[in-house]
């Protein structure tokens, strides 16, 4: 076995018990260990003097101990070491809380180097708790850049890069290293021994600049290698063909005309189908964009040429709404419209299932219910999913499997800046629909505090009274969560609004409730029934209430940009006014900037990009969303510039080994292998 795949017990200084904690980061082999990159650095290689030492930033001294260090017992469970240290240009207390032994070992007459924040005025500097070391010893703290690690208990800095540092020894040039040597050459990029060496210990901070630029660019380069050998496969395959169909009939039979944008995705749909190649088609469009209707054509087109399509909603009640939809959209030709999902009883089940099997229903409409092993078409050649982020990659590829490569088509209304859904969607082709419908109107939106709550209660009276409903949204309660009393709960929060507002019926629905009663309660809110929806997140995606002018976000701090942005589209989709108020007592500035945000764009592009700003692109494309695999060290974000040569560099590289089969290209082939292991059947 090699070295790097060793196990990390085996590492100098390890053994089983740190084992364990390790393995807590994600860390088992040795390899895994060098991946581990710092969070970041501590500039420690600046030395001053003590009185000429800016105040109040963390600096190295070097200082000699003028004063035996002497222990002071505060009060029970509080000690003190002090000393005083002095150089060329003055003296400075220093004081130690319990850490009693620094007494025994700090000594009088000789020089060390502190690390630490000045703090005094100009006459008398104190430094408190400071990092040491003797200045005889090689510099392990002080002198040099430190690395910071993401740790785990049990699991200490400094002993995290003692471990760095052994592996690193131990692994010599066996380091990882996927790039082909002539691409590191053309990029001029440094050797990965030398990059492993310096984003763990840099040299200086220009040799960390090189040592990150070689291993984001070596990342986005395996990832964008393996995108597009995805694409490639399926552009190698056969699809079911389908005869450009004249679409004429179906826009006449809409009660709107379609924007631009709509019938350009249509087209582009349209055209996918009828090319011999399987479609895999993203359709990405803001809320209330009306991408259904774009779905809606696209399984119209399938249906009319004798096959079936079908939709796959994430939850019931989004199921319920498209069924709703889509038989308004198809029924009128003459097409079956059905639903399947999870909460249908097993022989309104089993009659679904055998309509499908003899080609009886056209269009089917569910949720993960789809996907399960016994569901069969006659003839399935259109799959849609609706808010693909909803779904993993792997949910994605079962639907697919149903049939001889059906057509996918996948909406999302999370808009992905654009320079990243090349190699986000590197496997699907994008359609945007940039344009709303006419006469949308913004959703004025305001943030605001437990003070408002008075005037806000005024504010649903009237709008209900105008014959407008009003959802509120609650965070998400999880069982196990700390008890937070400052958390709206949906349910408490329903009865205090029943009892503030007798007058009017308010319901709440929340993820714990049977689907069954939360379809009821839904249909009754699309009728316009309920005057006021309290609810958690289940109504963030699709839900289409055209009547509904108020969204109210309860500790909206705690919800993400692109969930805000989502939940605000539930309103606004009418001809009505309408609103969006964020109720949060939250006080950082995080929150704040994402509230704020909130308020002054409307624009879901703007908003995701602010979104992938403050949250990181970890959060954001986390593995568990899109299949994606996590970056250790590439920000998607912020490295578009080495993003775009890594895809440049990986299409060059494709066209001329298009398998990544040449022996100079083994390690590449093998990497990028890994890189999906989870998902093998897409890539192969
Ligand atoms: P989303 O993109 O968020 O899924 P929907 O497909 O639910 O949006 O559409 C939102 C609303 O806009 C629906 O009520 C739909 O009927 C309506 N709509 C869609 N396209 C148009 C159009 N071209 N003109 C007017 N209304 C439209
Ligand atoms: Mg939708």
């Amino acid at each position: 076995m090699s070295i790097a795949e060793k196990e990390i017990r085996y590492l100098k200084g390890v053994g089983e018990a740190r084992a364990k904690a390790l393995e807590k980061l994600g860390i088992s082999t040795f390899v895994d260990l060098v991946n581990h990159f710092p969070r970041a650095y501590e500039d420690r290689t600046q030395f001053s003097l003590i009185m000429a030492s800016p105040l109040n930033e963390a600096v190295c001294i070097r200082a000699m101990v003028a004063s035996p260090p002497t222990l002071a017992r505060v009060r029970r469970g509080m000690q003190l070491v002090k000393l005083r240290a002095v150089d060329d240009s003055g003296s400075v207390d220093i004081t130690f809380f319990n850490q009693t032994w620094i007494r025994n070992q700090i000594k009088q007459g000789e020089t060390y180097i502190f690390y630490g924040k000045l703090s005094g005025n100009l006459t008398h500097r104190t430094m408190t708790n400071p990092d040491w070391e003797p200045e005889t010893r090689e510099g392990l703290k002080t002198g040099r850049i430190l690395p910071k690690y993401p740790l785990c208990q049990g699991v200490s800095n400094k002993l995290f890069m003692g471990y760095v540092r052994n592996a690193l020894d131990a692994l010599g040039e066996e380091v990882p290293d996927a790039l082909p040597e002539e691409i590191r050459a053309k990029y001029r990029l440094a050797q990965s021994r030398y990059a492993y060496e310096n984003i763990h210990f840099p040299a200086d901070f220009g040799a960390l600049e090189l040592a990150r630029r070689r291993l984001i660019f070596e990342e986005l380069f395996v990832l964008a290698c393996a995108m597009q050998r995805i694409r490639s496969a399926r552009v190698a395959l056969d699809g079911i063909c389908l005869p450009r169909p004249d679409i004429a009939p179906f826009y006449a039979s809409l009660r709107f005309s379609p924007t631009n944008a709509q019938r350009r995705a249509v087209e582009q749909a349209l055209d996918d189908m009828a090319s011999g190649r399987p479609m895999n088609r993203l359709v990405q469009g803001d809320v209330g964009s009306g991408k259904t209707m774009v779905a809606a054509a696209c399984a119209w087109a399938v249906c009319a040429a004798g096959k079936q399509a079908a939709f796959m909603a994430p939850t019931e009640i989004l199921a319920e709404q498209h069924l709703t939809t889509l038989r308004g959209f198809l029924e009128p030709f003459g097409f079956r419209v059905e639903k399947l999902t999870g909460s249908m009883t097993a022989k309104e089940k089993r009659e679904i299932k055998a309509a499908l099997a003899a080609g009886e229903v056209h269009l089917v409409v569910g949720t993960h219910a789809l996907i399960t092993a016994d569901v069969e078409f006659k003839d399935l050649a259109l799959v849609i999913t609706d808010e693909q982020h909803r779904f993993g990659v792997n949910q994605r590829s079962a639907l697919s499997a149903k049939a001889v490569r059906p057509h996918v088509l996948v909406m999302s209304a999370t808009p992905i800046p654009r320079t990243l859904a090349l190699i986000i969607y590197g496997d699907l082709d994008v359609s945007v629909i940039d344009e709303l419908p006419p006469g949308r109107q913004k959703v004025d939106t305001f943030a605001v505090d437990e003070t408002y709550r008075q005037r806000l209660y005024g504010f649903i009276d009237k709008l209900v009274k105008e014959g407008r409903q009003v959802f509120v949204v609650c965070p998400m309660v999880e069982e196990n969560e700390e008890f937070d009393p400052s958390l709206k709960s949906a349910v408490e929060h329903a009865q205090a609004l029943k009892a503030a507002f007798p007058a009017f019926r308010v319901e709440c629905i929340h993820g714990k409730m049977k689907p069954k009663e939360k379809d009821a309660i839904m249909s009754d809110v699309v009728s316009g029934k309920v005057d006021i929806l309290v609810s958690t997140t289940v109504i963030e995606v699709g839900v289409d209430v055209p009547n509904a002018a108020l969204m109210i976000v309860e500790n909206a701090e705690r919800f993400g940009l692109s969930q805000l942005h989502q939940l605000r589209g539930r309103v606004g989709r009418g001809a009505h006014k309408s609103w969006c108020i964020l109720i949060s007592e939250a006080n950082n500035d995080e929150a704040k900037a994402r509230l704020n945000a909130m308020c002054h764009t409307n624009d879901g592009f703007k908003i995701s990009e602010e979104d992938l700003r403050l949250r990181g692109p970890g959060d954001f494309f986390g593995s568990r969303q899109h299949g994606l695999p996590e970056m250790h060290i590439a920000d998607l974000c912020g490295d578009v510039k080495i993003l775009d040569t890594a895809q440049t560099a990986a299409k060059e590289l494709l066209l001329s080994d298009p398998s990544l089969s040449a022996p100079a290209h083994a390690r590449l082939n093998a990497r990028v292998q890994q890189l999906f292991a989870a998902n093998q059947g897409t890539i192969n």
